[in-house]
Formats: C-alpha cells, sequence, structure tokens
C-alpha cells in the first residue's frame, strides 16, 4: 500500500465528472487500499478518487466505526430533513464551513467483491458520504458552506 498525494481545490481533477467503475480489477483493489492508506495517513474521514487525481468512482471512509469501501456508490433514499454542521476537506486544507445536508440517507453501491451493498446512515456519518458522493460529481463542500473560515 501507498499514501498518496491529496489533489488540491484549484485542480481541474476535483471538477469534474467521475467516471463509473466498469470492472473491478486489481488496480480497483489497489486504489482503495492505498485510498484507505492515505486518507489514515492525513487523519480525514473519507476520500474520494478524484483526490487522489483518479476520476474514478470510488470513496473511503470511517467515522471511527469502521472502514466502508464505496464502489460506483449512489443515493437511493433521503429524509426530507436537513441539518447543519461544520466540514472541512483534505483538499481544502485549514479551512471550515458550515453545509446544510440530509439527515438520513439510503445508499447503493457496489463492494470490492462486486457485490451490491446498502448503507443507512445518518447524522455525521450521512454527512461524509454526501460529501464524499459530491466529489465524484466534481461538488466541494466551500462552494455550500456557509460562514467559511480558515483556521491557521
Ligand atoms: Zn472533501
Amino acid at each position: 500500500m501507498a499514501v498518496l498525494k491529496i489533489i488540491k481545490a484549484g485542480d481541474p481533477v476535483l471538477k469534474g465528472k467521475a467516471k463509473p467503475v466498469a470492472h473491478i480489477t486489481k488496480h480497483t483493489k489497489k486504489l482503495l487500499d492505498d485510498m484507505a492508506e492515505t486518507m489514515y495517513a492525513a487523519e480525514g474521514v473519507g476520500l474520494a478518487a478524484p483526490q487522489i487525481n483518479e476520476s474514478l468512482q470510488l470513496v473511503v471512509l470511517d467515522d471511527g466505526s469502521g472502514l466502508i469501501e464505496l464502489i460506483n456508490p449512489e443515493i437511493i433514499e433521503h429524509s426530507d430533513d436537513m441539518e447543519e454542521g461544520t466540514e472541512g476537506c483534505l483538499s481544502v486544507p485549514g479551512y471550515y464551513g458550515s453545509v446544510s445536508r440530509y439527515h438520513a440517507i439510503k445508499v447503493r453501491a457496489l463492494n470490492r467483491r462486486g457485490k451490491t451493498v446498502i448503507y443507512n446512515a445518518e447524522g455525521f456519518l450521512a454527512r461524509i458520504f454526501q460529501h464524499e458522493l459530491d466529489h465524484l460529481v466534481g461538488t466541494l463542500f466551500i462552494e455550500k458552506a456557509d460562514n467559511l473560515q480558515k483556521v491557521d
């Protein structure tokens, strides 16, 4: 495994729409391994493939309760209610802001064995999912945040 360079805001790869993974290969699994190692090394709670310069629909995240790997994830249901919460991003170091997200979501994805998996998430975990899935459509949290602040 390897710790990869994290792409910073301003790079066009972060603004693109990530491609679905057509075939899960050894390369896909290595990317997931490297993404997890990179996320943990950076002390982040989530990382999407565009952030390591791969325009693919891959996400890793961990809210403290274990690693979740997502291939071609999509939100298939969400609550009506939204909630505000503070977010940051490994691609926008030092900045924090308040973002409105769905309180609860249901996400469908593939795992690394190509099996369909469903996650029901709420609160902080639902927030991480939504932040990371936004990366797959080229959206950064700073475009949605109120009260964006730089912390030195
Ligand atoms: Zn991010």
